[in-house]
């Protein structure tokens, strides 16, 4: 897994005992997360660069509201951070390889993505976005119906995103 960014002692300082519990807690959360979230980026983006930025950038947005994501939850404001970074980075162009994004709301599209493109199970899928279970199961059976409610001429495009 690739390491870039800042290290917990860059971001806490090492004598502060009174933050260290929250930060092991963020570092082993960003440790967990950090590979997934590229991962996604890289998908909607098209570029690992690209990916590897708006992970760092979530990250360091997730740390300055860290404390409120605890009492919330770190997996799901994560994932809403990463989705904002990755939306200003990414936009639709002709022959593009992703078109989920383009055709879906953003939830549909983030299961679809999880679970079909990068072969995550539904359990971990539901993990990463903060979600639960049934909540991706019930993302995954809308996205089918409205793929396929699209006209056959466009069949082909989205043949990858639809469920067997
Ligand atoms: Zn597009």
């Amino acid at each position: 897994m690739p390491q870039t960014g800042r290290t917990l002692e860059d971001t806490c300082g090492s004598q502060s005992t009174s933050c260290s519990g929250i930060s092991i807690e963020y570092a082993a959360f960003r440790q967990l997360n950090y590979a997934a979230y590229v991962d996604y980026a890289h998908v909607r983006t098209g570029n690992q660069e690209t990916a590897m930025r708006c992970a760092d950038i979530t990250f360091d947005k997730l740390w300055t509201i860290w404390q409120t994501a605890l009492r919330e939850s770190p997996a799901a404001r994560g994932w809403e951070l990463l989705r904002e970074q990755v939306e200003d980075l990414s936009t639709c162009s002709s022959g593009h390889d992703w078109t989920a994004h383009c055709l879906l709301q953003a939830d549909n599209a983030d299961a679809i993505l999880l679970h079909r493109r990068l072969g995550l199970s539904v359990t971990e899928a539901a993990g990463l976005m903060g979600l639960p279970d049934y909540a991706v199961r019930g993302l995954l059976r809308t996205s089918d119906r409205m793929l396929g409610a699209l006209p056959p001429c466009l069949a082909p495009l989205v043949a990858e995103l639809v469920g067997s």
